[in-house]
């Protein structure tokens, strides 16, 4: 483990006012096609190894749509507010 580790982490928490929010299978799919995002773009997400998250701003409470890799998602785990994607 690298020293400057626990520094970088205190210093990345202070910076993070945002957090993540996975879109379930089940949820209406973020590009308002009507379809659930199981039956649109979930597929071409799971063969890219991507996933379609919402990034809340604590402060504003704005929503963005993002498109993370999986390698991403469990990277930034910790600022996820649902539990990481786990197949
Ligand atoms: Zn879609």
């Amino acid at each position: 483990m690298n020293l400057l580790d626990p520094i970088l982490k205190i210093f990345s928490f202070d910076k993070e006012d945002f957090y993540y929010v996975k879109i379930e299978r089940n949820e209406k799919c973020y590009c308002n096609s009507g379809k659930k995002y199981k039956s649109c773009h979930y597929p071409k997400h799971l063969k890219s190894s991507k996933r379609a998250v919402r990034k809340i701003n604590l402060l504003t409470g704005e929503e963005t749509i993002k498109v993370l890799s999986i390698k991403k998602i469990r990277k930034d785990h910790d600022l996820f507010k649902t539990s990481v994607i786990s197949e």
